[in-house]
């Protein structure tokens, strides 16, 4: 027979076994064996013969399934977990003492009943014919203001009635179970978010809107000559972590996020401090709202997609470029044109661009064959790029015409070097055994600060090179002074 408990119970005991507990349950790994010696402490100083934990696995709108988690027994005769009847159980409310319990407790009350006392039903006999409970106190276990599970405490040998400073304690100490799930899920939080990093080698950030301020970790919080660190920074050094280039579209897209407040964000973008190489990440995150409906947070991670956009720039490259020659091809020069005509506009610079044309290479292919023809092509392009400065843009409009764009070129320095492409291609000798030459006709057309459209520029070019070809080929002339050579 197990001892009978003391009563009432000595609550310098039970404070002592709570507090010996909560250092316990707030050691790091505290879950699960913190929780069974808290029960065993409980147990102990109130002397009676069952703690127990149920956990609540899932609750409808007719049933509940619940399981039985923890327990502590004074003697092995009161053990009940890993009963069939305790795991995982369903039961449905359709008596109306039993919805009312379970209602009850969803709102974190707590209950303590004599079971000899209840009326006759159902749960009279659950708890005194099955399993000879005389007393009773359960306390919900409330995670995150849902019902989470009970604490229950069984006294199988007396009656014994719970004063309020006792369930006061005995409350304290479903609040520390309540604590350690949380510490648990926010570990298993914390690895998931680990094999996450790992997997997609990813870091974190969060941005609190109110206050412009947030944190970063892992490749975001490298910087040069510091070591990696979670870093609490102001939204002004937050930007100072991406690439001067990309921070306005990444800011102004983030601020029309929080505006929809709509699905994912997510955005490409260069970090800055990786060196000479640039390292792209994705920034993918979603925005979280205060009790009012207002954006309050940004937070999310940033993915290293630094091998996806190597291959992307491989591809665009590759839809971008001639592959005989490996200019440019037709569309990639009007968004370079585009891009050119707009810089030459904002910095108050010339452009210019040459219009290339080989002369009678009809008469190349028809006597030497396609094939040399070709090889014609590659050479020519060859002769262009060595006379091209750093931002120069050479591009094959199609068949045996090329254009080169030179931003910063003013008429005379376009002529310039339209004229040592010019005299390069007369002087080579292209087949040394069989004495291949070819010569190019040029139009030059300049467009100072911005003043023309791409359309027009092209056209001027154009109508230069026609004219180049009409006055006996081999020649280049500019279209907006007019220099002939
Ligand atoms: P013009 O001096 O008036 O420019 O005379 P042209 O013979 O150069 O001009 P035309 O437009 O009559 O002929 C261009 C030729 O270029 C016709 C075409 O077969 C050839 N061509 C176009 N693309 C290629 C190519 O990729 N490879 C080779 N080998 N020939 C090409
Ligand atoms: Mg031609
Ligand atoms: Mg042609």
């Amino acid at each position: 027979m197990p001892p009978i408990r003391p009563t009432p119970v000595d609550p310098t005991d039970l404070l002592t076994a709570i507090a010996r507990s909560a250092e316990r349950l707030s050691q790091r790994d505290s879950w699960p064996e913190g929780v069974n010696t808290l029960l065993a402490e409980l147990g102990q100083s109130t002397g009676i013969s069952r703690v127990w934990i149920f956990q609540t696995v899932e609750l409808g709108p007719t049933h509940i399934v619940q399981d039985y988690v923890f327990e502590w027994a004074a003697s092995p005769e009161y053990a009940q977990m890993g009963m069939s009847c305790f795991s995982m159980f369903t039961k449905d409310f359709e008596l109306p003492e039993y919805r009312a319990l379970i209602e009850s407790r969803r709102r974190g009350e707590h209950q303590s009943m004599m079971p000899d006392e209840l009326p006759p039903s159902w749960l009279r006999t659950h708890l005194v014919d099955e399993q000879h409970i005389q007393s009773m106190l359960t306390i919900p276990i409330m995670v995150d203001g849902l019902w989470w599970g009970t604490l229950g405490f069984d006294d199988c040998q007396r009656e014994y009635r719970w004063s309020k400073p006792e369930i006061a304690l005995l409350r304290t100490a479903s609040a520390l179970i309540t604590n350690a799930i949380l510490r648990d899920q926010l570990s298993a939080r914390d690895k998931q978010f680990e094999i996450l990093k790992a997997l997609t080698d990813s870091s974190a950030w969060q941005i609190d809107l109110k206050t412009a301020r947030g944190w970063v970790t892992g490749k975001l919080a490298k910087i040069p000559g510091q070591p990696p660190a979670e870093r609490n920074l102001n939204i002004l050094s937050l930007c100072r972590l991406i690439h001067p280039e990309d921070v306005r579209r990444l800011v102004k897209a983030a601020r029309q996020y929080v505006a929809d407040g709509e699905g994912t964000f997510r955005h490409d973008v260069r970090l800055r401090h990786h060196g000479p190489r640039q390292h792209w990440v994705e920034i993918i995150g979603s925005v979280s709202s205060d009790m009012k409906g207002r954006p309050e947070q940004l937070a999310g991670i940033a993915v290293d997609i630094q091998h996806r956009k190597r291959q992307e720039i491989i591809l665009r490259r590759m839809a971008e470029t001639d592959p005989l020659t490996g200019a440019v091809n037709r569309r990639a020069f009007d968004d370079h044109l585009d891009f050119h005509l707009s810089k030459a506009q904002r910095k108050d610079r010339p452009l210019s661009l040459l219009m290339l044309d080989l002369d009678r290479f009809k008469a190349i292919n028809d006597a030497w064959g396609h094939p040399t023809g070709d090889m014609v092509l590659k050479k020519f392009a060859d002769i262009c790029r060595t006379n091209l400065r750093d931002g120069d843009v050479l591009a094959r409009m199609g068949g045996e015409e090329f254009a080169l764009l030179l931003p910063g070129a003013n008429a005379q320095a376009a002529c310039a070097a339209g004229e040592r492409i010019r005299c390069m291609l007369e002087a080579t000798q292209l087949d040394s055994c069989r004495g291949l030459q070819a010569t190019v006709s040029i139009g030059c057309a300049t467009c100072l600060c911005g003043s023309s459209t791409g359309h027009e520029l092209v056209a001027d070019a154009d109508m230069a090179l026609y004219k180049a070809k009409r006055a006996g080929r081999n020649r280049l002339i500019a279209a907006s002074s007019h220099v002939e050579h």
